[in-house]
């Protein structure tokens, strides 16, 4: 069996343009959604990360604004003018792109955020949400992978899915949403025994650990939907997921690439959430 691209450039194009169309609708209405986005340090791949950012959301008719500091700005600066956007109601989401320099507690920074604006979600009260299976803002990649999974109309109650990762970013949120979706989830990570085990069992297999070539197609079951996350550089130089695609793709149905698969979809659920957060604005200027 070859597997078929899941085409994450394609379904991204697809949901922009959608809400390019909400984003028109919101701002004739008075309310352009506008996502305002922190940088601090001279990391290359952040810089890159953010300018995508910002790229993608005036291509789509929002505002943006970004704001960037040195990697030896005093923390006060930034938890200030992360006070100063909590307080501007023409601000509907807030990003600060990780990783922060060491004079930072990532945490605290995100917690300085207000859930209502998090769109990254990544705050402590919306994950919490996300656990209770409550609404909340969904943490941008797990949730591109659901619409990619959905796209495909992928069965996933009752599915064996297994996630390999269990960062607060990727892995865990990722196997919440399965599990919330009617999925029997296996979280491993670096200390499981027999990570094969796992993996020849899963009809679905999400890869986020951040290593070349990991999961390979030994490892997969015949005819398994594989999601890789991972963006590495492999020993050529050139970018590559965590999964040996080669391999896994004579074994998978479906397969994400790397590129052009889950990257794409992770801007444009960050796109959606700033959308949803500038809806409910309107909505609640209505209310009164
Ligand atoms: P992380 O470093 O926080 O977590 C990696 C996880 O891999 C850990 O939970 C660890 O337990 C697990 N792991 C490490 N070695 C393992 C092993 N030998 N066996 C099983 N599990 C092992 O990373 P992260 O932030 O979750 O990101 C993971 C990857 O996804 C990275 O390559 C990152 O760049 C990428 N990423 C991509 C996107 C995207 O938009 N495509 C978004 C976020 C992260």
């Amino acid at each position: 069996m070859t597997a078929r691209n899941i085409d994450g450039n394609a379904l991204a194009a697809q949901v922009r343009e959608e809400l390019a169309r909400r984003a028109a609708e919101l701002t004739a209405a008075g309310v352009q959604p506008c996502l305002a986005v922190i940088l601090v340090g001279e990391d290359p791949a952040s810089a890159v990360y953010v300018r995508n950012k910002v790229a993608a959301c005036e291509k789509a008719g929002f505002r943006s604004l970004r704001f960037a500091f040195p990697a030896d700005v005093a923390p006060e600066v930034v938890f200030g003018k992360l006070a100063e956007l909590n307080a501007d109601a023409s601000v509907h989401g807030i990003l600060v792109q990780l990783p922060l320099p060491p004079q930072f507690d990532a945490d605290q920074v995100l917690e300085a955020i207000s859930p209502e604006k998090d769109v990254d979600g990544f705050h402590a009260e919306n994950f919490g949400l996300l656990l209770q299976g409550r609404k909340s803002f969904y943490p941008c990649t797990p949730w591109g992978v659901m619409k990619m999974l959905d796209s495909e109309n992928v069965p996933i109650k009752g599915a064996e899915a297994v996630v390999i990762g269990r960062s607060n970013i990727v892995g865990k949120p990722m196997a919440v949403m399965l599990l919330a979706r009617g999925a029997t989830v296996t979280v491993c990570h670096s200390q499981t025994k027999d990570l094969a085990f796992h993996t020849r069992r899963a009809d679905i297999v999400v890869a986020a650990v951040g290593r070349a070539n990991f999961l390979t197609g030994d490892m997969i079951k015949p005819g398994a939907v594989v999601i890789d996350v991972g963006i590495n550089r492999g020993a050529d130089g050139k970018l590559c997921g965590d999964v040996d695609f080669a391999s896994a793709r004579e074994v998978a149905s479906l397969i994400t690439p790397v590129p052009g698969g889950v990257g794409p979809m992770t801007i444009t659920m960050l796109l959606a959430n700033t959308v949803e957060s500038a809806q409910r604005a309107l909505d609640a200027r209505r209310s009164v």
